[in-house]
């Protein structure tokens, strides 16, 4: 007897074969012949395979007749063709074996449908329903994807550290790592906590950004990738923001703003392609059920090329847009959301690649161009979701850069291994972070972050 996955079980070429299933019950329903339906899921696929359960079973009244939705089950027979709708195949079970009941009052997926606010209290439950289910599925396959488009085209798979020192990066709000006693840390002789005699010696904190520690192997390597968890202590609560999320970041080694452009775009154009290619099931329940353009932007990605405009036209086209926003816009003001959904939405209507930016909204590490106003950065900004990469050609000149580092009061101390790698063998180089649970919201329509990663971190929120 095979184990059969109901994906596989539920292919007309399973039709034949003894096969055993193993899953959670969603829904049993009696039929007046004697005999009960299960409708079965194992997470393999958003379908449920249909069990039928006659009542000649040992155990049909002592335990299959109390089968509910949660309970878990092994069930043993033959996969037949099937007249109902929506599936081509059934199981006459000839056993079923019964692992866990699963109390239906206090049990809390029953049929109904519960608020994505609900599920979250239940983020141990939450994997079960159709949703999440669908959501990890299609996380999963962008994971895969990622690798295996950056593994193709060359690029070392790189790990950065998660503790680090460096913590003026500009990125965002740092997590502290310390072994020091909170309550009564030792302190210097003016009254300042003493992190000399901190485990680093010196303080450490959760990385932002592998992007410093990746131009390292970059310019040595050529091509690397690291894909890690990112960590940001954003007090603020938007749709689009966590304390820990994943950020995958190519950097390569003679490789312009136009070179990263181009990789960008088609980095994103294979995810898309991937799960439109492997999800059909899930998306058509995204498309369904979410947000019924889903399917519609991810084809505008696949077919046509992104828009491409400078900060400066994009800038010009915003206050020219008639648009009320709620804040405003000027030249050397950075785009809030509303600004890059419009950018995105009404103005292109496809992704839009914005670039060059003013050098006194961005950090130090940006090639700062001839017009010594803007640096070579760029923004992609997605239909639904605003900025899904951020990314720059870095400067590569080791007076310019100390320069910057000055002007943002930054001690060049600090990076002084940064530093070493202009002084010796310097080179043109670029690299952009794409936010994974950023790229999982624009692939499902989901309109939360914390609905599309496993366990949110947010303010006040780490139970589980
Ligand atoms: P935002 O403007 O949305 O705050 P950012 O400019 O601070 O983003 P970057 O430092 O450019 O972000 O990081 C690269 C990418 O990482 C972003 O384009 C986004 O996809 C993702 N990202 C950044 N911050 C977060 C966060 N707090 N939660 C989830 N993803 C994030
Ligand atoms: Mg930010
Ligand atoms: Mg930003
Ligand atoms: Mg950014």
């Amino acid at each position: 007897m095979d184990r059969l996955s109901v994906r596989q079980a539920r292919q007309e070429s399973a039709i034949g074969q003894q096969a055993r299933l193993q899953g959670w019950v969603r829904t049993r329903r009696d039929s007046k012949g004697g005999f009960s339906f299960l409708e079965l899921n194992d997470g393999t696929c958003l379908a449920n395979i249909q069990v039928i359960a006659d009542a000649a079973l040992e155990n049909y009244e002592s335990e299959i007749k109390h089968l509910t939705a949660g309970c878990s089950v092994t069930v043993e027979g033959q996969v037949k063709a099937s007249g109902g709708k929506g599936q081509a195949t059934e199981v006459q079970a000839a056993r079923v074996v019964v692992h866990g009941l699963a109390d239906p009052d206090s049990y809390p997926l029953q049929k109904k449908r519960h608020s994505m606010e609900k599920l979250r209290e239940w983020a141990h439950l939450r994997p079960r329903t159709n949703t999440f289910g669908a959501v990890m599925r299609v996380r999963n396959q962008v994971c895969r994807s990622i690798h295996d488009f950056f593994q193709e085209d060359g690029f070392l798979y790189l790990n950065t550290p998660i503790i680090t020192a460096s913590d003026c990066e500009g990125a965002g709000e740092m997590f502290r790592v310390t072994t020091l006693d909170p309550a009564n840390p030792p302190r210097t002789d003016q009254g300042e906590v003493d992190y000399t005699q901190d485990f680093f010696d010196r303080p450490s904190y959760l990385t932002v950004s592998g992007q410093l520690e990746g131009e390292v192997y970059a310019t040595a390597l050529g091509k690397v990738y690291t894909f890690g968890p990112t960590f940001r202590a954003e007090n603020s609560n938007t749709s689009r923001h966590l304390a820990e999320f994943w950020m995958v970041e190519p950097e390569a080694a003679f490789f312009d703003l136009e070179d990263n452009m181009d990789l960008a775009e088609r980095f994103l154009k294979r995810i898309v392609t991937d799960v439109l290619a492997n999800c059909e099931e899930d998306l058509d329940f995204f498309q369904q059920r979410i947000d019924n353009e889903v399917r519609d932007r991810l084809g505008k990605i696949v077919e046509g090329g992104f828009a491409r405009t400078t900060y400066t036209d994009a800038i010009a086209a915003l206050e020219s847009s008639g648009e009320s926003f709620e804040f405003p816009v000027s030249w050397g003001a950075d785009l809030q959301a509303e600004h890059e959904r419009y950018l995105a939405e009404k103005l292109h209507g496809r992704p839009v690649i914005v670039h060059d930016y003013p050098a006194s909204i961005k950090p130090f590490y940006m090639r700062v161009n001839d017009d010594g106003k803007t640096v070579r950065a760029m923004d992609v900004l997605a239909p639904g979701v605003g900025e899904i990469i951020g990314g720059s050609q870095r400067e590569e000149r080791l007076d310019v850069l100390e320069r910057r580092m000055a002007e943002q009061d930054l001690n060049p101390d600090d990076y002084w291994w940064y530093l070493d790698l202009r002084r010796y063998g310097t080179v043109p180089h670029a690299g952009f972070g794409l936010g994974l649970e950023r790229m999982v919201q624009f692939v499902t329509g989901m309109a939360n972050i914390r609905d599309v990663i496993p366990f949110p971190r947010t303010p006040g929120n780490a139970e589980f």
